[in-house]
């Protein structure tokens, strides 16, 4: 034997297809039945040209399962094979492909690469068939065929007693695949597989009920009627201007019959160059905090399902949107290391996200109000884009929204003009104040809006991220959270106010202050604010909380090690400062200072646990 070679003989055949597409077994009834399909899509063309003649009957494509005799069967009454072609593309075709395939591929050890690159076709029968026999006869006017093969070299080839035009394919299901003679698996497959083939596929029959005769001899009937197990005609493929609203939203759910949520908004894809692609994809409502689901976009090759796993196809921003994508450029038998390789692959992604960008921007542009009330259910997605593909960004900052905490929705250009005036401090920064929470930081809003001041609500798990890319993309801004300093730091407008205490008197109550705190978890700091301020006051410092969030929604896990520390500020010129700093009794003055700490800790909805016990019981022992 020659070195490094691996001896092709179609001996060796059947055993490879089944070892490498092991864990895809099922793929055969797809292949078998897409086979069909396109047999009987030739006949319709070729009846169209008149070269087939006369009237085509019933298409309809039969898979039928035979328990006892142990087969499965798929006819079709498509354009057949005379013996001739039987050779031609049966016996030769297949056998040199599988050789080519061996000798192409005999270097490489994984078995998923090859699947890529490999139309398994017709042979994916030897999969799970120990036996497998065609029976065809042409539309040309010739004798019908019959063809056998065991899976060896040797196949037979007579003539059959066909005598209906089309093939019947009769797979002898193999003793270690008789999972596939179950009504119930097949009926998964065909579903899965072929719900939206473009020819009416039978399997069994179902029983329909009917009313006969009127009046009172009326009575209900039972018939059995074909099981036409697909829908040859999906939304899909249809122009956008014969489908309606509800037609989109009743395709929706003939996609997700589990799905109860409707969807927000849909966009039809429809490209014919520079390659074919036409789809449906879907905006689903993403509750914040929800588990987001990804591939529910379920990929097609004219109508033949292909996977549901799409990444790499479409940007993964995208994963996050439901829908179907079809498109003959994509190879029927794809790994995903495949499809992230292939050059038509990557045109699709960066057309779907154009296609996306431009839907959006119009329904912003042609329903302001209705976009703003979908914003909220939409914007993780959006937003997540932003982040992740430039070209978006630059669509989508058009359009994309930020709410203020009197629900009213703006760009960012016009919420950048409407505060440019109150929002710029002395250094010429501009800047947006946001808040998480309209109930959490109910005090810190309220406080900026006392000065004047128009605070965002941004609640996005990835805001912070995005707030990060807004500062790097615009210069001289600067976002902060409400609650992150004392308003007049965040905004500095001119020089501090003057404190009432000495500087004697202050390095005092800092001493007290920090001596009855916890020292690890309260940093203290001093500052004169006008005394209808809060005497206590606190703060995390924008930048480690931002940190911290954006470590936690992933980007590197550094800061999630930081211990929870916050700033506690103490108004100087609050009369509470001078009530602390008077008070003789150390126990008392004590009390004093960790009362207004669990005070200010309380109203960020930060005290918890044991701290919160001793909080109360402490609060019972002054109203006595
Ligand atoms: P592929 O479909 O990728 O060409 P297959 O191995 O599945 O490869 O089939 C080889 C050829 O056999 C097809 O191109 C077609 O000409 C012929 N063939 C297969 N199934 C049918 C069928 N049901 N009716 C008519 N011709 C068929």
């Amino acid at each position: 034997m020659a070195k490094g070679k691996i001896n092709v003989t179609a001996d060796n055949i059947f055993p490879i297809i089944k070892k490498f597409l092991y864990s895809d077994h099922e793929i055969f009834l797809r292949e078998l039945v897409s086979n069909a399909v396109d047999a009987t899509n030739k006949l319709k063309a070729l009846s169209r040209l008149g070269e087939a003649k006369g009237d085509l009957g019933d298409l309809t494509i039969e898979v039928a399962v035979d328990k006892e005799a142990k087969t499965i069967s798929i006819t079709d009454k498509g354009i057949g094979m005379t013996a001739d072609e039987v050779k031609k593309y049966i016996n030769q075709v297949a056998f040199s492909g599988a050789e080519e395939f061996v000798e192409k591929y005999k270097d490489k050890a994984e078995g998923s690469d090859i699947i890529g690159h490999f139309g398994l076709g017709f042979y994916s029968s030897f999969m799970v068939a120990e036996r497998v026999e065609i029976d065809t006869k042409s539309f040309k006017d010739e004798e019908a065929a019959h063809w056998e093969c065991d899976g060896s070299p040797e196949y037979s080839l007579k003539k059959s007693k066909k005598e209906e035009r089309g093939t019947t394919i009769t797979l002898h299901i193999a003793e270690d695949s008789t999972e596939f003679l179950e009504e119930s698996r097949i009926s998964e497959l065909l579903n899965k597989y072929c719900k939206f083939l473009p020819v009416p596929i039978k399997f069994g029959t179902r029983e329909e009920t009917n009313t006969v005769g009127e009046g009172d001899d009326a009575k209900e009937e039972k018939t059995a009627v074909d099981n036409i197990i697909n829908n040859p005609t999906p939304a899909w493929t249809k122009a956008p201007a014969d489908l309606t609203e509800e037609d989109y939203k009743s395709f929706y759910r003939e996609l997700y019959p589990m799905t109860f949520d409707e969807p927000l908004f849909n966009i039809h894809l429809n490209v014919d160059y520079p390659f074919e692609l036409t789809g449906i994809l879907y905006f689903p409502k993403i509750k914040p905090n929800m588990e987001i689901q990804k591939n529910k976009i379920q990929l097609y090759q004219n109508q033949v399902f292909v996977t549901d796993s799409v990444e790499g196809i479409v940007p993964e921003f995208l994963t996050m949107l439901h829908g179907v994508i079809d498109s003959p450029d994509i190879p029927l038998n794809v790994s995903r290391s495949y499809l992230q390789s292939d050059g038509n692959v990557k045109k699709i992604a960066s057309h779907i996200t154009k296609k996306v960008g431009d839907k959006l921007s119009d329904l912003f542009k042609n329903d302001r109000k209705d976009f703003e009330s979908k914003w909220d259910d939409i914007k993780v997605i959006i937003e997540y884009g932003m982040l992740t593909e430039d070209k978006f960004y630059d669509k989508a900052e058009k359009f994309s929204l930020y709410k203020n905490t009197s629900d009213k929705y703006f760009t960012f250009e016009e919420f950048t003009e409407k505060i440019k005036e109150a929002q710029t401090d002395k250094d010429g920064n501009l800047i947006y104040l946001y808040a998480a929470h309209k109930e959490g930081q109910h005090a810190y809003i309220e406080r900026a809006k006392e000065k004047g001041y128009d605070v965002l609500i941004l609640d996005s798990p990835i805001i912070s991220h995005l707030i990060q890319k807004l500062e790097s993309k615009n210069t001289n801004i600067r976002f902060a959270r409400v609650d992150s300093d004392s308003i007049d730091k965040l905004i500095k407008k001119d020089e501090e106010m003057p404190s009432k205490l000495t500087d004697k008197e202050q390095e005092t109550l800092k001493g007290v202050v920090e001596g009855a705190v916890n020292k690890d978890k309260y940093n203290v700091q001093l500052e004169s604010m006008s005394s209808d301020d809060s005497p206590f006051m606190i703060t995390m410092p924008e930048f480690m909380r931002r940190m911290k969030e954006m470590s936690m929604s992933g980007g590197g896990g550094f800061y999630g090690e930081l211990p929870e520390t916050y700033n506690l500020v103490v108004n100087t010129n609050h009369e509470l400062a001078g009530k602390i700093l008077g008070e003789s009794d150390t126990e008392k003055q004590k009390g004093l200072i960790k009362q207004a700490t669990d005070l200010a800790m309380l109203s960020q909805n930060l005290l918890h646990g044991e701290d919160l016990t001793n909080f109360i019981k402490r609060s019972y022992e002054l109203i006595d």
